[in-house]
């Protein structure tokens, strides 16, 4: 619920308020204002209920927190997040260019791509050590040894590194060689997963599933959230339509849709989203004029050798010229490449 106190209220009148939430086992948040503070308390509903607070008289309204992803919605945090990743900030401002591989192949192959990364302007680099495919038969990545290679890449090109996090049980080994856990389509509401991964210290990059409604996206970061993790972003990767064309249909519409309802910094990927590399650069330049924070695409030193995605994968030298084309769209909408 939300609690705007009177005016007159004292600072000791929200301490005291905000030991009565506490207590009850709720979150409770504080937000002074210039005007006056409001104040919040998260938590089981039953609980909220019974709680009474409009009956102190330092209260003036309490209304209810409509929407039920409560942390994720921008009823009680109202401004745009930002989100820490190494040292790059995703959100208000900036326009984050994540690139790399699908997988991790082998030595040559991440560095090579993470030197050109780095050199176009991407901030940070993407790649998959866990691969989730959709035959058995497919690569399935290099496992901890790509975790191995991608730390190694991300020391010599100093970019901050996101990886696939596929299953629960491999947390705590990841955690050393990365910056970042990527949930992927096929585990958006695998809840375990992102209730562990609330508790893990690290920023997630949620992707939203393939048949996942806006609102089911909300609800599996509200997870995270709940746990105690702010540090969550979400990632439009196109959904599963009739339209046979393209590999998925990147619904631009989600990122004005998710940034009127919540405060969490929202990146498209046109990679997945399209599944063809030559629909990569207009469709990066569609999600800046649709207000996202950032783009991941899929770019590899020889596509055509790519143990996976190479039809999406984008050759080097488009990956550049990408980037130097988004710095002017991303400049028109008052942010900058970092
Ligand atoms: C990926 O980013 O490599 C990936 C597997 O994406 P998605 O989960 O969106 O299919
Ligand atoms: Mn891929």
């Amino acid at each position: 619920m939300i609690i705007i106190l009177k005016k007159s209220a004292t600072k000791a009148d929200a301490d005291r308020l905000l030991k009565v939430i506490e207590e009850q086992g709720l979150e409770p948040l504080y937000m002074p204002g210039s005007e006056r503070t409001v104040l919040g308390a998260i938590g089981d509903e039953r609980v909220l209920a019974n709680l009474s607070i409009d009956a102190y008289p330092c209260v003036d309204r309490v209304l209810p927190i409509l929407s039920p992803y409560k942390r994720a919605s921008r009823e009680l945090h109202t401004h745009d997040s930002t989100v820490k990743v190494g040292d790059i900030t995703i959100g208000p401002g900036h326009f984050t260019i994540i690139a790399g591989p699908c997988a991790v192949e082998n030595e040559t192959q991440i560095m090579e791509t993470a030197r050109i990364v780095k050199k176009a302007g991407g901030v940070i680099l993407r790649g998959g050590a866990y691969k989730p495919r959709t035959s058995p038969y497919s690569f399935q990545g290099l496992e901890e040894e790509g975790l191995v290679l991608l730390q190694k890449a991300s020391k010599e090109t100093g970019l901050p590194v996101v990886t696939e996090i596929t299953d629960v049980h491999d947390i705590d080994k990841m955690l050393p060689y990365i910056d970042m856990f990527q949930v992927g389509a096929r585990n958006m509401q695998n809840f375990r997963l992102l209730r562990k991964l609330g508790k893990a210290g690290k920023p997630v990059l949620l992707k939203r599933g393939m048949s996942a409604t806006y609102n089911d996206l909300l609800m599996s970061a509200e997870y995270i959230l709940a746990e105690g993790n702010p540090d969550v972003v979400l990632c439009e990767r196109g959904i599963r339509t009739f339209e046979q064309g393209t590999r998925n249909t990147l619904d631009l519409n989600a990122v004005p849709y998710l940034r009127e309802r919540t405060h969490l910094p929202i990146l498209v990927d046109p990679s997945h989203g399209t599944g063809i590399r030559s629909l990569v650069t207009p469709m990066s330049k569609a999600a800046v004029a649709a207000g996202a924070d950032g783009i991941m695409v899929e770019v590899h030193v020889q596509p055509d050798q790519a143990l996976s995605d190479g039809q999406q994968s984008l050759f080097p030298e488009q990956f550049e010229k990408l980037v130097a084309q988004i710095g002017r769209y991303a400049e028109l909408e008052g942010r900058v490449l970092a």
